[in-house]
């Protein structure tokens, strides 16, 4: 089953086309990243995909539908979720309220606050949020208030909302930015284990090519908004036009 396509997407500011008929198809539990040197347009396909910005050309489709025409929080609905670079934590909340109202707010299309009180009528999105605090590696603290959490552990309960929707498809846009070597290692391994264990589907950018390599099924590169090579590690790592891209900029 194919979760995203897209077909010809193109997207062009004035005379500069950022996004240049791109076609692109990730298969349900495959991890594919996306990098090219900057300014190769990834944040804008992300932008694509996600609905923040309108395509000049071109279709995106989610599970097997057309998402043109829907707005950024229906693309979330229809169960993607994008992690990273969204402060999505609520400060004083604690860490297991945080999944509760990520859950809620995926069944519900939106939450409000007092859901929490009555958290006893909602047993299954507890299950829900107890069982990513648990894959996540944060279920010992789930009653921790999230701003109390380490840098670290911000970052596995960020992932730990994103997963909480049940997403069919994760979006990370350079989740180890800022981190520690330690706690790049040890959300690298979060996110290889998440895929494991959840058949994770997920689209990366990342300019890191260890962590690159090391978590994707395929890569695809990007270069002046066209696709220039994808395949699995091994095979992008030898190709000259990835080589060219990167050395001649
Ligand atoms: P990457 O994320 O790969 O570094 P971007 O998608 O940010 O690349 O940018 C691709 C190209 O589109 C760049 O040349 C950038 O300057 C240009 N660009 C991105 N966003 C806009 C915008 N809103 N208006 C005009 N040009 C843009
Ligand atoms: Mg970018």
């Amino acid at each position: 089953m194919t979760v995203l396509q897209t077909d010809g997407l193109t997207k062009r500011f004035g005379g500069l086309t950022a996004v240049d008929e791109v076609d692109m198809s990730i298969d349900k539990g495959e991890g594919v990243s996306l990098i090219g040197p900057n300014g190769a347009g990834k944040s804008t396909f992300i932008n694509l995909v996600t609905r923040r910005l309108e395509p000049s050309e071109g279709d995106i489709q989610f599970n097997e539908q057309s998402i043109l025409g829907l707005d950024p929080h229906e693309v979330v609905q229809r169960g993607m979720s994008k992690s990273f670079q969204t402060a999505s934590i609520f400060p004083d909340l604690s860490v297991e309220e945080n999944a509760i109202i990520a859950a809620l707010a995926a069944e519900h299309g939106s939450f409000r606050f007092n859901f929490l009180r009555h958290r006893n009528a909602y047993p299954e999105v507890t299950r829900v949020a107890d069982e990513v605090l648990e894959s996540v590696g944060l279920y010992e603290q789930r009653n921790a208030t999230a701003k109390n959490l380490d840098y670290g552990n911000k970052r596995r309960l960020e992932i730990g909302i994103a997963l909480a929707a049940e997403p069919d498809m994760l979006l990370m846009d350079e989740p180890t930015a800022g981190m520690s070597p330690e706690e790049t290692e040890s959300t690298v391994e979060l996110i290889k284990e998440v895929k494991e264990e959840l058949d994770l589907t997920f689209l990366l950018v990342e300019h890191d090519m260890e962590i690159v390599f090391d978590i994707s099924d395929r890569i695809v590169v990007l270069n002046r908004g066209q696709v220039i090579a994808q395949g699995t590690p091994a095979e992008v790592q030898d190709d000259p036009a990835v080589q060219d891209a990167y050395l001649g900029g």
